[in-house]
């Protein structure tokens, strides 16, 4: 039964709104590649965000990394052969998931960056939460595939993550919010952005392609694409 086809891990749940996205993605990318009735062959284990972030919150990345370790550990035992970990904030305890396990994990900005750099693209914008933003771990990670990045300013800043966890993450897709967003866009353009990262798995709920006038590389359909080339490599 489906021979020939890796099994994927998704480490999920965070939140579930892009976690589903990338449940339809993945299957969809199967069925492209092999028709019929082919879908993915995959494992989810899907944690309760409450939880968390409430660790984000407290700044306790100690115990995130540990709790999605024990989920990364759940995730081989149920046979995944590489992991797949549904949000680009997360990515900050990466070290703690992939020294738990011995399959591959899928770095998330790793992706993104091949992405952008096949477009032609060197200065991406970032946006994401505000972990994502303003500390190193995967603006860095970006810049190590030498990749200019840049990220919103003052309340820029502030409205991006906020818009995140207080509406997207909760599924609330306000046409407010699209326009205030492409407005932020806007000014990263204006300061040489030559396209952008949608660096939240949510944020391709509220935007996408045709609301900006630069190149958009949305984390959760990249990543979702890497991992059926993985799935069927
Ligand atoms: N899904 C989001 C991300 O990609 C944010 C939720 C989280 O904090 O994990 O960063």
């Amino acid at each position: 039964m489906g021979e020939g086809m890796r099994k994927v891990g998704l480490l999920g749940g965070m939140s579930w709104e892009s976690t589903a996205l990338y449940y339809r993605l993945l299957n969809e990318g199967v069925r492209e590649r092999l028709g019929g009735f082919h879908s993915a062959r995959l494992v989810l284990t899907s944690v309760d965000f409450a939880d968390i972030e409430a660790m984000q919150v407290a700044g306790d990345w100690e115990a995130a990394g540990a709790a999605l370790a024990d989920e990364a550990r759940s995730l081989e035992a149920a046979g995944a052969e590489c992991l797949v970990l549904c949000t680009n904030t997360m990515h900050k305890v990466a070290d703690a998931i992939e020294g738990a396990v011995g399959i591959p994990l899928l770095h998330l900005a790793d992706v993104t960056a091949d992405a952008v750099r096949s477009a032609g693209v060197d200065r991406v914008a970032l946006l994401g939460t505000r972990f994502t933003m303003e500390q190193p771990f995967y603006a860095d990670r970006l810049r190590s595939h030498g990749l200019d990045v840049l990220v919103p300013e003052g309340d820029d800043l502030t409205f991006v993550h906020d818009v995140i966890y207080d509406e997207l993450v909760l599924g609330v897709v306000r046409d407010e919010s699209r326009a205030a967003y492409v407005d932020v866009v806007r000014r990263l353009v204006a300061r040489g952005a030559g396209g952008v990262v949608l660096g939240c798995t949510e944020i391709e709920l509220l935007i996408g392609p045709d609301d900006v006038e630069v190149p958009v590389f949305a984390t959760t359909a990249l990543h979702a694409r890497a991992a059926v080339e993985f799935a069927l490599s």
